[in-house]
């Protein structure tokens, strides 16, 4: 089933200064997202993917063509705070997302606005802290936190919504490994056990290949769209978008100019091994 559309989307941000074009950052965008999907988007910077995202929410609205969150267009005023709760959004700094001063306070911030009943919030916070292994920080300072445990409250925060998409705009980029290990597997854990539909913005090549699909941008223009094997198989023309290819695809390539039949484009060290092992037992 289909959550959410976008239908030839373009947009433009005002001209830097008097004279110069506007700047067109989303060119002719067309996507649909299906319920339970995780697609991730990549491109080099300036290709236009914060501003696409932005347009998912409604934070942006398009100079042309539509976007429409199930059955409503993010333009329809009457329905901004519906397509706000239904599709939550992830920043990259954890520091700007995080509101209050104690942990269960921040999570509970969106609902408070929304006026939903104490018992029901405190029920929503506890299930959403748990769900992204916070608990046990509840009534602590967020300013404590590590930069994974921030993005995590602050994803605890969008799931208190029970939102249908979850958004994020490289919410991994500020963090150390570790911390950006521990998002990642949230992420992939509220994708994969909870059904939730997640449309993600990196540049990390090792996000990527962990999706269901890919959409490459560059200038404004969704450029290559498949599986992340099948984008990434494309090895000269994902170097040439400014990308890092899996560096186990890339040693395929290597092989296979060298004349040994690699078969399959193994992407991981686990794929790479097993292949060669079946290499082996050919010789
Ligand atoms: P990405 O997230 O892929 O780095 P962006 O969506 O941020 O790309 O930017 C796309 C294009 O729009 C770039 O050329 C960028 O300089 C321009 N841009 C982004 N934000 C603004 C803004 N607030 N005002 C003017 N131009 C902007
Ligand atoms: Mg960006």
């Amino acid at each position: 089933m289909e959550i959410l559309r976008a239908n030839d989307v373009s947009f433009e941000y005002d001209a830097p200064e008097e004279g110069k074009p506007a700047v067109k950052a989303v060119k002719n965008v067309s996507l649909s997202v299906q319920q339970g999907e995780f697609l991730c988007i990549l491109g080099h910077n300036g290709s236009g993917k914060s501003t696409f995202i932005k347009l998912l929410n409604g934070l942006y609205l398009p100079k042309s063509g539509s976007v429409t969150v199930g059955v409503w267009d993010t333009t329809d005023e009457s329905h901004t705070w519906d397509i706000r709760q239904k599709v939550g959004m992830i920043f990259q700094n954890p520091d700007n997302q995080i509101v209050a001063t104690v942990v269960e306070e921040d999570v509970a911030f969106g609902l408070e606005n929304m006026g939903v009943e104490p018992a029901e919030i405190r029920r929503r916070v506890d299930k959403a802290l748990s769900t992204v292994n916070m608990t046990e920080y509840a009534k602590q300072s967020p300013s404590r936190l590590s930069g994974g445990q921030k993005q995590r409250v602050a994803i605890a925060g969008v799931l208190a919504m029970k939102p249908d998409v979850l958004l994020m705009d490289e919410p991994t980029a500020m963090l150390d490994p570790s911390g950006r290990k521990e998002v990642m597997d949230t992420v992939e854990q509220l994708n994969r056990e909870k059904g939730l539909t997640v449309v993600l913005v990196t540049h990390f090549m090792e996000e990527a290949m962990r999706a269901d699909r890919l959409c490459v941008m560059e200038k404004g223009s969704i450029v290559l769209e498949g599986t992340p094997r099948e984008v990434f198989a494309q090895t000269e023309t994902v170097k040439a978008l400014g990308l890092d290819v899996p560096p186990m695809l890339e040693l395929s390539e290597r092989l296979k100019n060298d004349g040994i039949a690699v078969r399959g484009d193994p992407m991981t060290i686990e794929e790479m091994a097993q292949e060669l092992c079946r290499l082996k037992s050919e010789i």
